[in-house]
C-alpha cells in the first residue's frame, strides 16, 4: 500500500510538470492525465466537447466500420495531440478537414495535424476505421477483458475503467467529459440500445440506423451500445421521464415485471439527492450470465443472472454518484461504489424503515470484519473493484450519518451532488463538503474509515 502511494505521487507530479511545460511552449499534448493508476489513460492539451460515433456493425463477423468525429477545444497550442485507441485498422485521420499524419504506440494514437492548433481554438478530428474490436485486458480488473464484447448473437459494451478505447478513439479518462451522438447501423433483424435519448430509427432496407443523443456530459467509460434481439419496453417515470428498457424478446414479460419499481426508485433518489440528472433512463439486459451489471449513463446494463431489486437500485443510484458526479481519478473509486452500496441500504430503509437499514448495514459490517476489508480510500491498482471500496465505502457513509446526524448527513449528500454534478470530485472534495456542512473537523474520522488498515469499531 505504501509503495502504491509513492508511485501515485510521482505520477501526479510528472503529469503536472509535463502539462505545464507543454502549455507554455506549445507542442505535443501530454500522453496522459496523471491518473495515479493509469498514467497513459486520457491525454493533455485539449478538452473534448462532442463525439459523433457513426458505425456499421456486422453482427455475424463482429466487424465494425465507420468514423468517430471528435470536437475539442485546445487548452494549449498544439503541434500534435494524442487519443487513446486500441487495435482496429485506421484508414484515415483528418483535422479540420485536412488529412493528418499519425502514428500508434500501443493504445496511444499520436495525431499530427497539417498545421498547429492555436490555444483556445475548437478543432474537429475525424478518425475512419474498421475491424474486429479486441476487448482490452484492463490491469485494474486483473486483466479481465472489457470494452467491446460479443457472446453468441449479442454485442455489448462494458468499459469501466479503461475499455472505451476498444471501440472508438477518445480522451479516455472520466475527467474529460463530453456530449455524444451515436449513429449505429445494424442488419434489420437487430435492435441497438445506446446510451442517450433515442431520437431516430432510419430504415435503410437491409439495415437500420439507430440514432441517439447524449445531451449531458459523459465520461467515455460510460458510453455504451448493445446490439441484439431486443424488444424495447417504454415506461413513464416521475415528471414524465422516459424510461426505455431493452429486454431479450423471449424474456420481455418477466423482465418488465422485475424492472417495474424503477420509476419509484427514481422518485425516491430524486427527493434524497437532487433531481435525476439526465433526460432518459432505462436498462438493457443481455442474454449472458456474466454475473454483473454496469451503470452506463442513462442505460444500465445487466447480465441475465444479475437482475434483482438491489442491483437495479445500485446501478440507478450511480446515475447521480459515478455518472453525473464522476471520480476525479480512479483511486477515488469508493466515491462510486461506496455511495451505490449505501444507496441500496437507503432503499432497504425506504421499504422497511429503521429495521431495514440496520439489518442491511449489520450484515455488511459482519462481512467487513470477517474478510478484514482494507481501507477503501487506498484501493489496490490491480483490484480496483474490491470489496472494501463497496462495503467499507458504504459503511463510511453510514458511520458519517451516525456521527453528524440525519439532517446534516443528507444535506452533505445534496450539497456534494449539487456542487459536482456533470463534473468530477475527489475524496478531498467530499471531505471538504462534509466538514463545511457539519461544522466539524472530520480529519480523524475519515482517516480511520478511509485510510487506516484496520476495520473501525462499529459506531454507537
Ligand atoms: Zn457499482
Amino acid at each position: 500500500m505504501r509503495k502504491l502511494i509513492v508511485i501515485a505521487g510521482i505520477a501526479v507530479i510528472a503529469g503536472i510538470f509535463l502539462s505545464n511545460a507543454t502549455a507554455q511552449d506549445g507542442g505535443q499534448g501530454a500522453p496522459g492525465l496523471g491518473d495515479p493508476f493509469y498514467d497513459r489513460l486520457g491525454n493533455g492539451g485539449y478538452d473534448t466537447l462532442h463525439y459523433m460515433i457513426d458505425l456499421s456493425v456486422d453482427v455475424n463477423t463482429n466487424t465494425i466500420s465507420g468514423t468517430t468525429t471528435i470536437e475539442a477545444e485546445a487548452t494549449q497550442t498544439l503541434t500534435g495531440f494524442n487519443l487513446d485507441f486500441a487495435g482496429l485498422k485506421i484508414s484515415d485521420i483528418s483535422v479540420n478537414d485536412v488529412s493528418a499524419d499519425y502514428s500508434r504506440d500501443d493504445f496511444e494514437l499520436i495525431v499530427i495535424p497539417a498545421t498547429p492548433i492555436e490555444e483556445g481554438a475548437t478543432f474537429v478530428t475525424v478518425v475512419t476505421y474498421s475491424g474486429i474490436p479486441t476487448p482490452y485486458p484492463d490491469p485494474s480488473v486483473d486483466g479481465f477483458p472489457i470494452g467491446w464484447l460479443r457472446f453468441g448473437g449479442t454485442i455489448f459494451v462494458m468499459s469501466e475503467p479503461g475499455g472505451a478505447m476498444s471501440w472508438f478513439p477518445n480522451n479516455n479518462h472520466p475527467s474529460d467529459k463530453a456530449t455524444y451522438t451515436f449513429e449505429i447501423t445494424v442488419p434489420e433483424l437487430y435492435v441497438v440500445a445506446a446510451t442517450g435519448l433515442p431520437v431516430d430509427e432510419i430504415d435503410n432496407g437491409d439495415t437500420r440506423t439507430f440514432v441517439s443523443e447524449m445531451n449531458d456530459p459523459m465520461a467515455s467509460y460510460l458510453a455504451s451500445i448493445s446490439v441484439g434481439d431486443f424488444v424495447r419496453v417504454d415506461e413513464t417515470g416521475p415528471d414524465g421521464l422516459l424510461i426505455r428498457n431493452y429486454f431479450p424478446t423471449d424474456q420481455a414479460e418477466e423482465l418488465t415485471d422485475a424492472f417495474s419499481p424503477t420509476g419509484e426508485m427514481i422518485a425516491f433518489f430524486s427527493d434524497l439527492f437532487g433531481p435525476y440528472p439526465f433526460d432518459v433512463y432505462g436498462a438493457v439486459v443481455v442474454t449472458i450470465p456474466f454475473g454483473g451489471a454496469l451503470e452506463n449513463q442513462t442505460l444500465s446494463i445487466f447480465g441475465t443472472d444479475a437482475v434483482d431489486e438491489y442491483t437495479i437500485v445500485h446501478e440507478l443510484s450511480h446515475q447521480w454518484f459515478g455518472d453525473s458526479v464522476s471520480p476525479a481519478t480512479w483511486d477515488d473509486i469508493w466515491l462510486n461504489e461506496g455511495f451505490a452500496t449505501y444507496a441500496e441500504a437507503l432503499w432497504a430503509e425506504y421499504l422497511d424503515g429503521e429495521t431495514g437499514l440496520t439489518d442491511y448495514m449489520d450484515e455488511l459490517y459482519d462481512y467487513m470484519v470477517e474478510e478484514e476489508l482494507g481501507p477503501p480510500g487506498l484501493p489496490d491498482s490491480s483490484d480496483l473493484f474490491n470489496g472494501a471500496v463497496y462495503l467499507r465505502g458504504g459503511w463510511t457513509l453510514h458511520a458519517l450519518r451516525l456521527k453528524v446526524g440525519d439532517e446534516a448527513f443528507f444535506e452533505i449528500l445534496r450539497t456534494y451532488y449539487a456542487r459536482f454534478q456533470y463534473a468530477n470530485a475527489s475524496t478531498e472534495d467530499f471531505i471538504a463538503v462534509a466538514e463545511e456542512i457539519s461544522g466539524e473537523d472530520l480529519t480523524g474520522f475519515f482517516q480511520m474509515w478511509l485510510y487506516d488498515e484496520e476495520v473501525p469499531e462499529m459506531p454507537e
